[in-house]
């Protein structure tokens, strides 16, 4: 009887996987939302079962809404992360982290019904509606980090299981599932005072299932999707994609602070340079503006790489918003490796001697593979400079251009003749 249900078990494994495969495979005609929303509703069933419906294997007793579907879910999450990217696979993830809550919601609304049943008699199943508490808020805390597991898993495996893969998938789920399982089980002992027995039977059919998905995994990949899947993507940039993290980018952009350095943007500085520089020109006070750009810095991307360049860029940041005065000078990131000053109430003398400070500054506290980085600076201050913001970025930019010129780290400012 035990090894029956587990052939049935196998069976419709192997059918939950030909039919979603076929929709990934397919996603171009019909469009991933047919997957996702087949998905959605087979995680209502899988959730139900999970609850209430349970089977008697050669691991002992456990419920296929864990053991197939569930496994089986999050390894569709995989496929269609490795078939398609972290951008399209993490609607998924949301929606059925979005779907779980507003289900709850409701479930908890309905209780409050006087409920009937349809014929006289018979009563509503309300222990279902109960079942969706503790327990589900639970389990969807796990779905999530599992779904957003699994794929790091997945791609962190790449460095020690090569790029094919089914192997991989095989790796991060199996792993996926034994956590799931201590996870699920933490609860349902908490809560039920589950028996051990219940842990190993549905850890059993999790990772047996795990392989039966692989094995199903890697005869797709290997007769209808061959080549899928070779790029290298680093774990902590999809990890980005499924936090949405550009959304969090874009949003400082808009609130004007630049994501890498943390300093102001440029977006900021056009929108409050004009106005400070019009009132200092109208009340006849001083304003200097300072333009410093990173000295061969493309040395440093091509010998270091492209992060240890960023994390330079923080670096020269930090120390030039530390040696700037505290809530009177501005600092923005004007370009990539380019910052702007604007020093109110500092004048042409006093301004070179702040950027020659500066400039100091950053040649002492910033290094890059043990050599010192050093910065060259424009100078330009208003009115001589330029009566507006423009006008003084112009005559800055030429001041840097002759610092360039005449060896780098240097400071150069000129007054322009209007
Ligand atoms: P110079 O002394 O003449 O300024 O030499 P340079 O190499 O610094 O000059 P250039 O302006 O040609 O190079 C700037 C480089 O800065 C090119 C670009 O790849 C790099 N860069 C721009 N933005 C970023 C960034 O956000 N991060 C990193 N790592 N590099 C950046
Ligand atoms: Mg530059
Ligand atoms: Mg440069």
């Amino acid at each position: 009887m035990d090894v029956l249900n587990l052939l049935l078990l196998i069976f419709e494994a192997c059918l939950y996987f030909g039919l979603l495969v076929c929709l990934l495979h397919w996603r171009a005609r019909l469009g991933i939302g047919v997957m996702m929303t087949v998905l959605g509703v087979m995680h209502f069933l899988e959730t139900y079962l999970a609850a209430r419906y349970y089977v008697m294997t050669p691991f002992g007793m456990a419920s296929p809404g864990s053991i197939v579907f569930y496994s089986g879910k999050l390894v569709m999450i995989l496929m269609i992360y490795i078939r398609e990217d972290a951008a399209t696979v993490r609607q998924l993830i949301y929606g059925l982290l979005g779907g779980n809550a507003i289900c709850l919601m409701f479930a908890f609304l309905l209780r409050l019904h006087p409920a009937l049943g349809l014929t006289p008699g018979e009563m509503p199943d309300n222990d279902f509606l109960d079942q969706m508490g503790v327990l589900m808020v639970w389990g969807t805390a796990l779905l999530y980090v599992e779904a957003v597991g699994v794929i790091l898993l997945y791609e962190s495996l790449g460095r020690w299981m090569g790029r094919s893969p089914a192997p991989r998938l095989w790796a991060a789920s199996v792993l996926a599932l034994a956590f799931d399982q201590c996870g699920f089980y933490a609860a349902l002992k908490f809560l039920y005072d589950a028996p051990l027995s219940v842990f190993w039977a549905s850890m059993g059919g999790k990772v047996f299932f795990a392989c039966v998905y692989a094995v199903l995994a890697a005869v797709y990949f290997r007769w209808f999707a061959s080549g899928a899947a070779t790029a290298r993507r680093f774990p902590a940039d999809v990890f980005a994609d499924l936090t949405y993290r550009e959304r969090y980018d874009a949003l400082l952009a808009r609130s004007g602070v630049d994501t890498l350095t943390g300093v102001k943007n440029r977006g900021r500085l056009e929108e409050i340079g004009p106005g400070l520089i019009q009132r200092h020109l109208d009340t006849s006070s001083a304003l200097s503006l300072l333009i410093a750009d990173v000295d061969h810095f493309k040395q440093i991307n091509d010998r270091f790489g492209h992060l240890q360049g960023d994390a330079v860029l923080k670096a020269i940041a930090d120390a030039l918003k530390t040696g700037l005065r505290n809530d009177v000078d501005l600092l923005f990131r004007f370009g990539g490796e380019e910052f702007l000053i604007l020093m109110p109430g500092i004048g042409q003398d006093a301004a070179l001697k702040a950027a020659e400070r500066l400039r100091r500054r950053v040649e002492a506290h910033v290094s890059a593979g043990g050599a010192a980085v050093s910065i060259s600076i424009g100078v330009a201050s208003a009115p001589e400079g330029g009566e507006s913001l423009r006008a003084l970025i112009d005559t800055a930019d030429q001041g840097l251009y002759r610092a360039k010129a005449n060896g780098r780290n240097q400071v150069d400012g000129v007054p322009r003749t209007a």
